[in-house]
């Protein structure tokens, strides 16, 4: 008979992974280097496997969203460590990586590739790194029933420990970290998965034809196919910058879908919802999506737009201790719900923009930097305002496209450093559009039809009180 065993189980310390104050100087020194991921392996020694002395960089191809390590680089890696005497599982076990942005949670690619790469070793473990100090450990082990779960990481002081090489440290950097918009390394175990190879080589075959030889890294626009957009979308601003949608039902999935298309490199969805029959109609769902849950079905949309995008979802309601995007998108349907994303992102994101939907009239506020705050927050305490809770009752696919196109514009106004309008209201029944603008100097002005209600009124107490529905 055999005895069930695991190697980690609940009556032994837990594990965690622990770094070498040179090893966690040197990591940070890699993730700050450049604008790009950056990965490598942990080394530890052979009595303390949970234990990174050093990091080792390997040639790689590097993107804001990705890291390609070159798979004879890692061969020749591995043959020097085993030619130094060490075990594979002191060099060959820990996957340590940067994020340049907030969050440090595994993208998809994450995932497959530890998977991929991990999923036939006796264990493994993830370490991501993200630029405002997040981490995320994850072991992975196969004996007895298998699994992972994730543990704690912490610099350990104790012991002997050698001072930071600057120098050393740029040289590796500089030897094996190569800049791409897209990896474009080979589809072998540190490559992207093959079938995805496929379409991002379609994408990007005139890029790669198109650059030259002695091409050594930076940043290369997708040329062909943000050509068109270029003055309104400014690419480089948007790379390495997350946008996190909060709510993926009628206006959500509109927006998520449209920031695809502009080039956001980085997606996260917040929705706890699963796709229901009326929401085929009403909210843009495809017949396959029913029952699905919706956060994972407009992931799906949103990688036939392009696969590069990393999309991470959160199938929960917002929890104030998420992170959160450079850009957020609140598409949620109650007043409540918006207060309490309000209060705990308000100092955490850089452009907030929130949607609201009555029928045919539309309601978008976006507050950026400060700019806009005590307006929106205004929108959201009066109890005149909170009327409008059961806006989402009643909608239509062409409104919500409507309403998620005006915040996904006044995203690019903020990415351009234009002024943004604070307050847009928009009746599609009356012809009526009237926008408060928001600039620096805290002026505002209105545009619309002569009809509209004055440019400031959205600004004094409720907007919905203008609207006849
Ligand atoms: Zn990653």
């Amino acid at each position: 008979m055999r005895r069930p065993r695991e190697p980690w189980t609940r009556s032994r310390p837990r594990p965690r992974l622990r770094f070498s104050p040179t090893a966690w100087a040197k990591l940070l020194f890699l993730r700050d280097r450049g604008p790009t991921e950056v990965g490598g392996f942990g080394i530890a020694p052979a009595d303390d496997l949970l234990y990174v002395q050093d990091i080792h960089v390997v040639r790689q191809t590097c993107t804001t969203v990705f890291v390609f390590f070159e798979d004879s680089a890692v061969a020749e890696f591995f043959d020097d460590q085993i030619d130094a005497g060490r075990r594979p599982e002191q060099f060959g076990r820990l996957w340590i990586h940067t994020h340049p942005g907030e969050s440090a949670q595994p993208s998809h690619v994450d995932e497959e590739t530890f998977q991929r790469v991990f999923g036939h070793c006796d264990w493994g473990v993830m370490f991501i790194l993200a630029r405002e100090g997040q981490t995320y450990c994850r072991l992975r082990f196969r004996a007895g029933p298998g699994g992972a779960f994730e543990i704690p990481v912490q610099v350990d002081f104790h012991g002997n420990f050698t001072g930071s090489n600057f120098q050393a440290w740029t040289h590796e950097y500089e030897t094996t970290v190569r800049q791409a918009p897209f990896g474009l390394a080979g589809g072998g175990p540190w490559g992207l998965p093959s079938p995805r190879l496929s379409q991002l080589e379609r994408i990007s075959r005139l890029t790669i034809f198109s650059t030259p030889s002695n091409w050594k890294g930076g940043p290369i626009s997708m040329s062909d196919r943000y050509e068109r957009q270029r003055d309104m979308v400014p690419q480089d601003r948007l790379a390495g910058l997350t946008a996190t949608v909060i709510g993926v039902g009628a206006i959500g999935r509109q927006i998520a879908l449209q920031l695809a298309d502009v080039g956001v490199p980085r997606l996260q969805l917040i929705d706890f919802d699963r796709v229901e029959t009326t929401n085929i109609t009403t909210q843009g769902y495809y017949q396959v999506d029913i029952g699905q849950l919706k956060v994972a079905a407009t992931r799906r949309a949103v990688e036939a737009i392009d696969p590069a995008i990393v999309v991470e979802t959160c199938a929960d309601r917002f929890r104030p201790k998420q992170s959160v995007g450079d850009a957020l998108f609140c598409a949620v349907d109650s007043i409540s719900a918006r207060a309490s994303i309000w209060r705990a992102v308000e100092h955490r994101c850089r452009c907030r923009t929130d949607g609201r939907m009555l029928g045919e009239t539309i309601r978008v506020l976006c507050a950026a930097d400060g700019v806009g705050r005590e307006h929106y927050a205004s929108t959201l305490f009066l109890q005149s305002e909170a009327q409008a809770g059961r806006c989402t009752s009643r909608s239509t696919i062409y409104a919500s496209a409507i309403a998620a196109g005006l915040m996904v514009h006044q995203f690019t106004l903020w990415l351009r450093d234009l002024p943004i309008d604070g307050d847009t209201t928009i009746d599609l029944l009356a012809g009526e559009w009237a926008a408060t603008s928001t600039d620096s100097h805290g002026s505002s002005h209105g545009v619309g039809s002569a009809s509209a209600f004055s440019p400031n009124s959205p600004t004094q107490g409720n907007g919905w009180e203008h609207v006849k529905s």
